[in-house]
């Protein structure tokens, strides 16, 4: 079976370099190509031939096609649909903001864990992404808009706790020197709430933000939208979640999704509050997308800012999401409606 060459790290293509009888320091060229999005051997000009038709026979390069695009009219946001060789596609957006540009990227096609607000979640899973995959959406986006990525949101289609090893893997090769050179500082990953997880990542010590999608201010609510609250409750994720805050000294940031008369009432708030105090963190509200045949509706902005008043209050920092490509629904697994352009591109 060939391997996936595009997901090695520099050491392990010395121990492929070696194994074909090769020089060590091909395995530092190599990694410089394939981190650089080329999508064939042949574009690897300093490499011989006769090394390029071993790397053929032994290797693949992943790479994503543009599916389909769709441009918000609005704020130049873009949404990808990407696909891969085998046939499975994924949900890419990339959003502009003052500082840069970001990319939302998908780490599963699916996803297990079933959020019953969720279109990805409604989805079912078919299989993980390898981190090779997970880069291939930030050249696919780069060279199709012409621009340089400069921060990264895992929140795409997906959870990324539980395709821990190549979201990992991913992390490291993205923030290499050698590749995208993206600085942990610059990447978020976000999380239903995996806890044996967060403890892992914890113990990474990386420097990225981790988002927690938490949507209710307890177990009732919580388990009723969120099945791995059945799992793992509120107090235990957020027992995690202290725990990850000592360890990086890094702020959590919540995603609170508002659905109207389920999870928006001041008394959740004040419950909210109550459980986060003196954590360092900061609240994240997005007035829920809805999804087809969910009946869950987005909560009323006067209802979303008694909310945050009732969190300031107890000194807790909220802010509502600024919705990007709010026309081309560009949020986790919907990709659909209005939009200004679409494409369909090899
Ligand atoms: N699986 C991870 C990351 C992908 S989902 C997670 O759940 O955190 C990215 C974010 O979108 C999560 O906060 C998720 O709860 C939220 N989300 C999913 N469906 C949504 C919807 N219909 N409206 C608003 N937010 C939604
Ligand atoms: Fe999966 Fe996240 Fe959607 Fe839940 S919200 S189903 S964890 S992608």
């Amino acid at each position: 079976m060939l391997k996936d060459i595009g997901s090695m790290f520099e050491e392990e293509l010395k121990e492929e370099m070696a194994s074909l009888g090769e020089p060590a320091y091909r395995a530092g060229q190599i990694y410089k190509w394939l981190q650089s999005g080329i999508k064939s051997f042949d574009e690897m000009t300093n490499i011989s031939k006769k090394l390029r038709e071993k790397l053929v026979e032994n290797y693949y390069i992943s790479f994503a096609s543009i599916e389909k695009k769709l441009i918000s009219a609005y704020d130049d946001t873009r949404k990808y649909l990407l696909s891969f060789p085998d046939g499975e596609a994924v949900e890419s957006v990339l959003m502009k903001y003052h500082h840069g540009y970001t990319s939302c990227i998908s780490t599963q096609v699916g996803c297990k864990m079933g959020c019953t607000f969720c279109a990805t979640g409604k989805s079912g899973f078919s299989r993980n992404l390898t981190a090779s995959e997970m880069l291939s959406q930030l050249r696919a986006e780069q060279e199709d808009a012409n621009i340089r990525i400069s921060n990264i949101v895992l929140m795409g289609m997906g959870e990324p706790l539980d395709n821990y090893e190549n979201v990992l893997r991913f992390l490291r090769l993205v923030s290499s020197e050698k590749g995208m050179n993206i600085g942990m500082r610059h990447i978020s990953l976000s999380t239903c709430g995996v806890v044996p997880r967060i403890y892992d990542l914890a113990a990474e010590k990386l420097q990225l933000t981790l988002s927690v999608s938490l949507h209710a201010p307890n177990d009732q609510i919580r388990s009723r939208t969120m099945p791995i609250n059945r799992k793992y409750g509120i107090d235990e994720l957020l027992r995690a979640c202290r725990y990850y805050i000592e360890q990086t000294g890094r702020r959590i940031s919540f995603e609170y999704a508002m659905i109207d008369g389920v999870n928006d009432s001041d008394a959740c708030a004040a419950e909210l509050a109550s459980r986060l105090r003196e954590m360092i963190c900061h609240v994240n509200l997005i007035p829920v997308n809805t999804v087809g045949g969910t009946g869950y509706k987005k909560s009323r902005m006067d209802r979303i800012k008694s909310f945050i008043s009732v969190l300031e209050k107890a000194g807790i920092t909220a802010t509502v999401r600024r919705t990007l490509g709010s026309d081309i629904n560009a949020s986790c697994g919907q990709l659909k409606r209005a939009y200004k352009k679409e494409e369909k591109t090899e």
